[in-house]
């Protein structure tokens, strides 16, 4: 479980300094989750530890698949699968139902495992704690029972007055939080659900020996429950088999006096537990004889208002500490987990100490609403039948283990990071598909890049280069004219217009990992656009462009919202610099060459990517304002509604500025170029006859000049704008 460095701040990444109260499930998990994340935890346990809390504990798959992740296999310390409920009718012992999980259990793509409680704890005590695995081990304080919670500070005060501060706290202490309080409106008080629970373990062979019980156990694997009115008695196999698990939820005042204040470590009477359970059929009386009074366990089951948040600060409380459960539902202990690895995935490695407040806020829209409807779920499937009734609730355990089975607290919490790290960074660029995060491409900032430090070699090793041919020759202003949405006009009356076909190809282009791609396009030169405020834009005018490679096709037409298309395009250089044969096809129709020939050398102009700037010719009008970029339209249309656009205005990309690394641009001239364009049927360029033909009807005036233009360092079109 680990997620790669964020952001690209120079500030070098340290662990952060965690401080754990409770060395429960709930804090255990969170430090083996935060470990593998590589921070420095300690854990404070007011207790040593020694006893085991006894009896065993369900893991759903919600909660088996994050330990499964970090590396724990309730299945290699005894966990039983589940594969099964049975349902007795209290009285009579006669099967109510019973359920065959093994189709169910298909459904999860992680085991629902039963799993002693103290193997559990051990297991997750020796992952977070112990030398071998991934990250720095935990360091467990036991016997240390933590009394001040300071929040803000992110300081803990012990009984001896000594104190210890970190980064950040976690309040893993239980149903009794102390860190809860420090929590503004988190002062709560557990209180008595109005029931109680005895549980105890006994082995499976003491079960099967007896013919009163041994129906109950031929199918080990099942959860098997007898519900009466107001009283139920649970019983699920554990520890490889050999024992078997008992809860006996009652009315908490028929047990009342039993209960001395001693916590999870109530001891029970068994006479008492037999009175209770005195209705219930002989198989049931004769388990409950076979208990082994020294080791009877009762419980209060303790419930608790809602809190108004788990965090305040540099504080989260988590587990019990934050939503106490009742145990009718086995999910208590889930829940914790989910929280801890959830605090885990939003505090990856890399995570600065000014950054945890931000972080714990989403913990808590991960957690807060998730944690409380279980609760709820577990409140109802907890009711009596007859309170059931009487409020007209049905149970729907369909549905309540759909929501509780089908989650995964990682992956949710991580997309959630991953949702809140994009929303921040204004820079980040976006593609479909969405759902996969920011996308990859041009226009990226580098740093942005988990293998930034491997972008920069190649861009190093591989400068960036383009070679840019551009024949500019005259042609009609009103056929071209016809091809400019509203808005946009030429800046000169004459009706003798100048065009550019312009080809540039580049390589080395480190977004396409070192590869290169080629691009054609036709450019009308003295174009303005006035915008709806009046002002005036001078620029050349785009209204198609082929390349020869997708990548940049649906990059340039998804960010930018340029007229892209795809086409072969082929440049064949003779004589080193001197001339080329330019071909332009679809998959074998060719419907367009263009030669350059005589190139010579000329003073270096850098002039951009479109090679092109107006001059004056001779006698005349003044030439027009300078080309300072260039314009096209954007066009999407809309699903399902045919000739209706979803977006369409027009866009300006300024000249670019000299790329890093530049060098000055080589640059040669010639007057002699061809150009020739073909119009094709349908048939032979299905998809561009309609473009061909519009090119190939062109009038065509003479070449007025040509160019090949060499440089180093590309330019890419990220300054486009939105016009209006
Ligand atoms: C009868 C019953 C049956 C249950 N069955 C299931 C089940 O099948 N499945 C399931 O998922 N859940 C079950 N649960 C719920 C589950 O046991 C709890 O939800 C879970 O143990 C909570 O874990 P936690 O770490 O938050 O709290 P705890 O396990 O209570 O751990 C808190 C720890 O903090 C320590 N601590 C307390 N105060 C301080 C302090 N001031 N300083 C330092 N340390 C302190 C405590 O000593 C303790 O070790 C059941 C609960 C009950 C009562």
């Amino acid at each position: 479980m680990a997620t790669t460095p964020n952001g690209t701040s120079s500030e070098p990444a340290r662990p952060l300094r965690i401080l754990i109260i409770g060395a429960g499930i709930g804090g255990l998990t969170t430090a083996l989750a935060l470990r593998q994340q590589g921070h420095d935890i300690q854990i404070f346990e007011s207790s040593k530890l020694a006893q085991e809390t006894g009896a065993a504990i369900h893991l759903a798959s919600n909660a088996n698949g994050l330990l499964r992740r970090m590396g724990l296999d309730a299945g290699k310390i005894g966990g039983v699968e589940c594969v099964g409920v049975t349902e007795y009718i209290p009285q009579t012992g006669a099967v109510k139902y019973q359920i065959d999980t093994s189709q169910m259990s298909k459904m999860w793509q992680h085991p629902w495992h039963l799993v002693h409680r103290a193997h559990l704890h051990t297991a997750l005590k020796d992952m977070a704690t112990g030398q071998e695995g991934k990250g720095q081990a935990a360091k467990l304080h036991v016997a240390s029972r933590v009394q001040g919670v300071d929040a803000e500070g992110a300081t803990l005060t012990f009984e001896d007055g000594t104190s210890v501060s970190g980064d950040f706290l976690v309040g893993a202490d239980g149903v009794h939080s102390r860190a809860r309080s420090s929590i503004p409106g988190g002062d709560k008080k557990p209180f008595d659900s109005g029931k109680s629970a005895y549980r105890f373990l006994l082995p499976t062979e003491s079960l099967s020996s007896d013919p009163q019980t041994v129906e109950l156990v031929s199918k080990i694997g099942a959860l098997v429950m007898w519900i009466a009115e107001d009283r139920r008695l649970v019983m699920y196999p554990c520890v490889n088999k050999t024992m078997m698990n008992f809860v006996a939820i009652h009315p908490s005042k028929e047990s009342e006096a039993d209960i001395t204040g001693a916590g999870w470590q109530e001891a029970g009477s068994k006479a008492r537990m037999l009175h209770i359970y005195k209705d219930f059929a002989p198989s049931v009386l004769a388990i409950l004889e076979k208990a082994d009074e020294s080791k009877l366990k009762v419980w209060q089951l303790l419930d608790m208002e809602q809190m108004p948040s788990f965090i305040h600060e540099k504080l989260a409380v988590i587990g019990d500490a934050a939503h106490p459960f009742l145990p009718h539902q086995g999910q208590g202990g889930g829940q914790a987990i989910e929280d801890g690895v959830a605090l885990a995935a939003v505090l990856p490695f890399g995570t600065k100490p000014s950054e945890i407040k931000d972080r714990l806020q989403i913990f808590e829209e991960c957690r807060y609403e998730r944690a409380h409807r279980i609760q709820g779920y577990t409140r109802t499937a907890g009711m009596d039948t007859a309170d059931l009734a009487a409020k007209g609730m049905k149970l729907d355990m369909m549905e309540y283990m759909g929501y509780n089975f089908g989650h995964d607290a990682w992956d949710h919490t991580t997309k959630a990071l991953q949702k809140h790290l994009e929303a921040r960074d204004k820079s980040l660029r976006f593609r479909n598909p969405v759902e996969f995060g920011v996308s990859p491409g041009p226009r990226r900032p580098l740093g942005m890049h988990p293998t930034s430090a491997e972008i920069h070699a190649l861009r190093k090793g591989t400068p960036e280069k383009s070679r840019t041919y551009s024949i500019r020759f005259r042609t009609s202003r009103t056929y071209l004219q016809n091809l400019l949405p509203a808005g946009f006009a030429f800046t000169s009356p004459a009706t003798v217009a100048s065009a550019s076909i312009i080809c540039t190809t580049l390589d080395g282009m480190t977004w396409l990992g070192g590869g290169g791609y080629s691009m054609l396009g036709l450019y009308i030169h003295g174009i303005n656009y006035t915008k709806q405020d009046g002002s005036k834009f001078f620029g050349t005018y785009l209204p198609v462009l082929f390349e020869n490679a997708a990548d940049p096709i649906i990059t340039g037409r998804d960010e930018l919202g340029m007229p892209k298309l795809f086409a072969d395009i082929d440049v064949k250089e003779n004589d080193g610099n001197k001339s080329s044969e330019i071909s332009l096809s679809w998959r074998g129709t060719t419907f367009g060459t263009f030669t350059v020939s005589g190139l010579t050398p000329e003073e270096p102009v850098p002039n951009g990517v479109n090679g092109a700037q107006p001059v004056q010719r001779g006698p005349g009008p003044p030439p027009p304002p300078p080309e300072a970029g260039t314009f096209y339209n954007r066009y999407i249309p809309s699903v399902g509604e045919p000739g209706k656009a979803d977006v369409e205005y027009p866009v300006f990309i300024p000249k670019p500025e000299a790329a890093e690394g530049t060098e000055a641009p080589k640059s040669f001239a010639s007057k002699t170029a061809t150009i020739s364009l073909q119009g094709k049927d349908w048939q032979t360029l299905p998809t561009l006859h309609h473009i061909a033909d519009w090119l190939a009807a062109m009038p065509m005036y003479g070449v007025e000049e040509a160019k090949l233009v060499r440089s180093i360092g590309v330019s890419d079109s990220g300054g486009a704008r939105r016009l209006d």
